[in-house]
């Protein structure tokens, strides 16, 4: 790995593995952990490194000066992108979907302040970019200038999440982490054993397409995993009063720190499935925190 990468992730706090301290699972047969990955950096927050790592290493041995990717004006990974580039000494560009609001959103502040440069685009234009998928694919590339395709959909990030696989050192039988491309799931799919259970959350409205998305990025085909695309609290990043709640005594209750987009849906999805009896008895599962605590503020 390139020395600057070694360097930064030198920085990085411990993804712990923690049971989920809550007495209101203790009435239900089963267990459920979280691994930590929101625990890993304050901004290049949980699968958001996991992912970046192996692109921006493949980007550095490339010798490019400039990452260009595209996402929405509370993009998680176009945040971590800013930050990351600001610290490796590389001109980052962010193509952010719709049209430039009159107060930039507070990530968008923070990617502005880290020198990203911001072009908003059209969503109808922001729709035809997610067809370049390769990091030379977006025309007009310069020389020296590296795409990620939107959330670091790519192959190499498939790598990075399997290290986060790897760090569980307890057995388990079912792993859930949230979906928005669908990236991290397939790399804990292609990371975990046959044997065990890998379920995904969509995050957003009307994700069926996710399941073939998911299924094109695995290196080998597996059918331990599904998708459940019911608890997306009617889309990425609409309130819902429920959800809120839900967070709230969680979050009292366990000390851990949820956000209403990915975890705070993945854990109420979970609570939920466990009332339900959804979950044979005596299993064990994991809940993957993904991080994006930062998405929020505002
Ligand atoms: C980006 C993000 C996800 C979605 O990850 P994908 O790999 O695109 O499915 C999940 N959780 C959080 C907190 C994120 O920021």
């Amino acid at each position: 790995m390139h020395p600057e990468l070694i360097k930064l992730e030198k920085t990085f706090k411990p993804s712990i593995l923690t049971k989920i301290a809550d007495p209101w699972l203790l009435q239900y047969p089963i267990e459920l952990w979280m691994k930590r990955d929101d625990l890993l950096h304050p901004v290049i927050s949980g699968n958001k490194w996991r992912k970046l790592k192996y692109i921006l290493d493949h980007a550095l041995s490339l010798g490019v000066d400039t990452l260009i990717s595209m996402g929405g004006a509370y993009s998680n990974h176009l945040h971590a992108l800013a930050y990351v580039g600001k610290v490796l000494g590389l001109k980052t560009i962010g193509l952010v979907r719709g049209e430039r609001p009159e107060t930039l959103t507070p990530t968008l502040l923070d990617m502005k302040a880290w020198g990203m440069e911001l072009r908003f685009v059209s969503r109808s234009d922001y729709r035809l970019l997610r067809q370049y998928k390769n990091w030379h694919d977006l025309p007009d590339l310069e020389p020296r200038q590296y795409w990620l395709p939107e959330g670091g959909a790519q192959p190499l990030a498939l790598k990075g999440i399997a290290e986060l696989v790897g760090e569980i050192a307890i057995s388990y039988d079912t792993i859930c982490v949230p979906c928005g491309t669908g990236t991290t799931l397939a790399g804990i799919v292609d990371a975990a054993s046959e044997q065990t259970s890998v379920l995904g959350f969509a995050a957003l409205k009307n994700a069926g397409f996710l399941m073939a998305e998911v299924e094109a990025m695995l290196s080998h085909p597996r059918n331990n995993w599904q998708i459940n695309l019911d608890y997306h609290f009617g889309g990425f990043a609409k309130n819902n009063a429920e959800l809120s709640a839900f967070i709230e005594d969680f979050e009292l209750k366990t000390t851990l720190p949820l956000e209403p987009v990915y975890t705070g849906k993945m854990m109420y999805a979970i609570y939920d499935l466990i009332k339900k009896d959804y979950f044979k008895p005596g299993q064990r599962i994991i809940a993957v925190h993904t991080g994006g605590l930062q998405g929020k503020r505002g």
